[in-house]
């Protein structure tokens, strides 16, 4: 079982949401599930497929929590009852966190150019980007009083990253997508943010080439010369989904220990190194 500790308060109490993207206890969305429970959030669980359920439940029973929603984000069918089952349990919501990214494995090595397929591309959209208008649209239907929405993305998103390829453009997209939801949920007292995390040691990142250099890329270039910290990535999404982050919208917080500021990487003697 994960080993993080997060801060125990009321900041959450009263306040209802869905969290989807949880896989295992290293997954980011657990992190955060962690974080808003310790702070009294009563959390609903979407997942995909019935041997995630089985890895899931345990987790999400060591918070208190039962509500669990099968899930697959690019069948409209599936969403239209994990919606209506959420609905029946909640009635309204105050937040909803996005932490679901796919892209095949083909696609995350080498040429960007070279491997990314029209399939490929249409399914790391989908899942990625898609998912999250999608979410967001069935979400806010559910928040008369105002909420708050939170996604994670990359700094791929703004820069290259060798292997990254499709799922950079990708991110480059929900990041997008985040400012216009923002924009139009903004009227209904929606805020919308995006939490831009810096490399962390997931299922997802296994599934990059090279995953583990970037591990070792992004301490190095940190200015504080850490891992990017589940504690941090946690935090900044229970500032952003509790009153703390009002005012709060359309925006992209890079917690990533600084990493995303650097240019060029340093020499040992610190100097620069290009
Ligand atoms: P993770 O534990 O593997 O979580 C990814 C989640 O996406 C899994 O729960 C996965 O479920 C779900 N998913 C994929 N396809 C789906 C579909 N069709 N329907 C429903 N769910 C689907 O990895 P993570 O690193 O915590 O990723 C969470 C988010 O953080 C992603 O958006 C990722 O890009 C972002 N992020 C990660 C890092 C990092 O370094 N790890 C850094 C910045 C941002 P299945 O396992 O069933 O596919």
């Amino acid at each position: 079982m994960s080993d993080w500790t997060f801060p125990k308060g009321d900041l959450m109490k009263g306040k209802r949401g869905l969290v989807m993207g949880v896989a295992n206890d290293r997954s980011i969305a657990w992190g955060i599930s962690q974080q808003l429970a310790a702070q009294g959030a009563d959390i609903a669980f979407t997942y995909q497929g019935e041997a995630l359920e089985r890895r899931v439940r345990p987790l999400i029973e060591s918070i208190g929590m039962t509500t669990m929603i099968s899930a697959d984000v690019t069948n409209d069918a599936e969403m239209d009852t994990a919606f209506a089952q959420l609905k029946d349990k909640f009635g309204a919501i105050d937040f909803l966190v996005h932490a679901i990214a796919f892209a095949g494995k083909e696609e995350l090595q080498g040429s960007f150019v070279a491997n990314t397929t029209r399939e490929g591309f249409r399914r790391a959209m989908d899942i990625s980007v898609y998912s999250f208008v999608d979410a967001a649209k069935r979400a806010s239907a559910m928040m008369p009083d105002g909420g708050s929405i939170v996604t994670l993305t990359y700094l791929g998103a703004e820069r290259v990253i060798p292997a990254y390829n499709v799922m950079g453009v990708a991110k480059a997209g929900l990041e997008a997508a985040t400012r216009y939801a923002a924009r139009d949920l903004g009227k209904q007292g929606i805020r919308v943010n995006a939490i831009s995390a810096g490399p962390m040691r997931t299922l997802a990142m296994a599934g990059i080439r090279g995953g583990k250099q970037l591990m070792t890329t992004g301490r190095e270039w940190s200015f504080l010369k850490e891992d990017t910290s589940m504690e941090g990535v946690a935090g900044c999404a229970l500032y952003l989904l509790s009153p703390l982050g009002q005012s709060i919208t359309g925006e992209v917080v890079h917690v990533d220990a600084g990493m995303h500021v650097m240019g060029i990487p340093e020499t040992p003697e610190g100097g620069s190194a290009a």
